[in-house]
């Protein structure tokens, strides 16, 4: 029997995110197409009394953390004793800044507790108990590259985005998601991409032609102030494409090499506090041991 699982948990970027409208449950209908990228949280789970510790003193480490609530849904789902499971995070990725950090900790640790009481939940299992407790969820759990429609259950894998850099930025001031989808609620005139013709390049692959239509809606309605000031930056140091991620304030820039995002990197240091340089990665976990 396994005491102990350590799992990565990648963060993801969206290289689309278009609210279509929102439900009659109050959860609003998303098309995104999300990327998962090389930087992570460090999750470890050990059978012992129910705690959350985390390095980061701004995550709540009561049942306020998505990675709670996951163990909840996951011992409601399985009736499994998880009651008493420590769960240690080592924050990588900033909260609150649109990179799914909460999302990917939660999926963590549902794939960690599946294996840790053997419980052998399939793929689709832990989706569905993923996505009770947030949109992103159900993506995190299998990562890559993805289509993700609906409230972010319902899953399709797209062809890799491959042999480029990423470059991360967040501004210091966070954004509150559902503030953010408030904002949504209240605003006029919304413009949407259409779906059917970006998605025919994403399955062919063609990033250059998706990069040239996507969109993200928050960015019509989410207040960043250094939104533009980055892209500029991005922009004069080679950028293919340049986007908000979430419901922000992270904004992401895509380089075709490691050099031009690494010079990058350097010159938006004197703009935001949160920098990070990265590549895509094919999953949203990775077990450790
Ligand atoms: P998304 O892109 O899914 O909207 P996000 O990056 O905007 O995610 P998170 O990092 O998931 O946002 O965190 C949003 C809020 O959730 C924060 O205000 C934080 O206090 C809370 N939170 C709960 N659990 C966690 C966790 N494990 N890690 C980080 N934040 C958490």
């Amino acid at each position: 029997m396994m005491h102990e699982v350590s799992l990565r948990a990648y963060a993801k970027i969206n290289l689309l995110l278009d609210i279509t409208e929102k439900l009659p449950n109050g959860y609003h209908a998303l098309h995104m197409i999300m990327q998962s990228v090389g930087l992570f949280d460090e999750v470890t789970l050990a059978r012992g009394e129910r705690s959350i510790e985390c390095d980061d003193p701004s995550v709540p480490t009561d049942s306020r953390n998505i990675a709670w609530k996951a163990a909840d849904a996951f011992a409601e789902a399985t009736g499994a004793d998880c009651a008493g499971t420590r769960i240690l995070l080592k924050k990588h990725i900033p909260s609150a800044a649109g990179l799914a950090g909460g999302s990917a900790d939660g999926a963590a640790v549902l794939t960690g507790l599946n294996l840790l009481y053997e419980t052998h939940l399939t793929a689709e299992a832990l989706c569905r108990i993923g996505a009770k407790v947030g949109a992103d969820i159900p993506f995190c759990l299998t990562g890559g590259t993805r289509l993700a429609l609906n409230i972010g259950d319902v899953l399709a894998p797209l062809p890799p985005l491959e042999n480029v850099t990423i470059v991360l930025a967040k501004p210091a001031r966070g954004v509150s998601t559902k503030e953010a989808y408030a904002a949504f609620d209240d605003a006029r005139d919304v413009s949407h991409v259409r779906l059917p013709s970006l998605l025919f390049d994403a399955a062919k692959g063609d990033w250059s032609r998706v990069f040239s239509r996507t969109c993200n809606t928050f960015e019509q309605f989410v207040e960043v102030p250094e939104r533009v000031p980055i892209k500029t930056v991005m922009r004069r140091n080679g950028c293919t494409f340049s986007m908000m991620s979430g419901s922000g304030p992270t904004v992401f820039g895509v380089f075709p090499t490691r050099g031009a995002a690494e010079a990058c990197a350097q010159q938006l240091r004197a703009i935001v506090p949160d920098v990070f340089v990265c590549d895509p990665v094919p999953c949203g976990v990775q077990v450790m041991q």
